[in-house]
């Protein structure tokens, strides 16, 4: 179970009509309360995500004037703060005093990908609990089952989206799969080509930030795939590109893999820092350009 998913059934939990009183049991999943929770419709249960790339103060403070008000119908107000980990410190702030004595009856929830992403001003007033990611078989039924996401297509955005539900949503945007067709063709055409072809690709590719993190896991996916087709083809990922990963795999130097790896890693650090998106892709596609070239100047 993902976090949002999580704190969603703990808010049901808390507020689930079929219960009487707190019994610390389940919620009954059936009633209107837990239906109108699970369909985003209860009014005291409010889930909080960032007007843009961060949570902006404002929208932290109209949360706590909320919070201060008694439950409308509920027993408890509750509200989830989905990737707090980009409350920035004067949001976070804000937020302090409601966390550390959280109005009667209010239950404040917030998920990060980890306790270290968060200020430690606000982890020392929460309570935490860990989740392990999903394992990727297990993502890619529940986006199949529960989000209708075709088996080929679920199957690969789960091998890539580091166990997270509200991850592997996200990058199942429109065209996706056209799109990663394009980016991974572009990789095999690249390797061993002039530089001006891996710029042109960077061009093609560097739409913003958030987008960039997906297609560097799109790349370690094809590097991956390349150093697996070799010895375990039937385990490759991205399956319905297996005869054009052979070709490249017998073509490119062996080391070829091992080199793109290292600097798909570079460009995850830079792209933590805060690096123009498309300079990340420009230096990865040179450095594949180039590693891919090693054979023919060795030769
Ligand atoms: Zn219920």
């Amino acid at each position: 179970m993902g976090k949002r998913t999580a704190a969603r059934a703990f808010a049901m939990a808390l507020n689930c009509t079929a219960q009487e009183g707190l019994s610390g049991g389940d919620a009954c999943g059936a009633c209107s309360c837990c239906r109108r929770i699970a369909s985003g419709l209860h009014p005291d249960v409010r889930v909080l995500e960032p007007a843009g790339k961060e949570f902006r103060i404002d929208q932290v403070r109209e949360l706590c004037r909320e919070l201060a008000l008694r439950p409308y119908e509920g027993r408890y107000r509750v509200a989830l703060l989905a990737g707090a980990e980009r409350l920035n410190p004067h949001a976070a702030n804000a937020l302090l005093k409601a966390l550390e004595e959280p109005p009667e009856r209010t239950v404040i929830v917030l998920t990060a990908p980890q306790g270290a992403d968060l200020l430690p001003t606000i982890v020392s007033r929460c309570r935490q609990l860990r989740f392990k990611p999903i394992a990727a078989r297990h993502l890619a039924a529940i986006l199949e089952r529960a989000h209708g996401v075709p088996a080929e297509e679920a199957e690969l955005i789960a091998a890539m989206a580091g166990g997270s539900v509200t991850r592997a949503l996200a990058m199942r945007g429109a065209g996706w799969m056209e799109r990663r067709r394009r980016l991974l063709a572009g990789l095999a055409g690249l390797a061993g080509s002039p530089p001006l072809r891996a710029l042109v690709l960077a061009a093609e590719f560097s739409r913003g930030r958030a987008e960039i993190e997906d297609l560097l896991a799109l790349c370690a996916s094809w590097v991956r795939d390349l150093a697996v087709v070799r010895v375990e083809p039937e385990r490759v990922w991205n399956r319905d590109l297996r005869a054009e990963l052979e070709a490249a795999a017998g073509r490119l130097p062996e080391e070829f893999a091992l080199r793109a790896w290292s600097a798909i890693r570079q460009a995850e650090r830079r792209l933590a820092g805060n690096v123009n998106p498309r300079g990340i892709l420009e230096t990865l596609f040179l450095e594949l350009a180039a590693a891919g070239a090693r054979r023919a100047t060795a030769a």
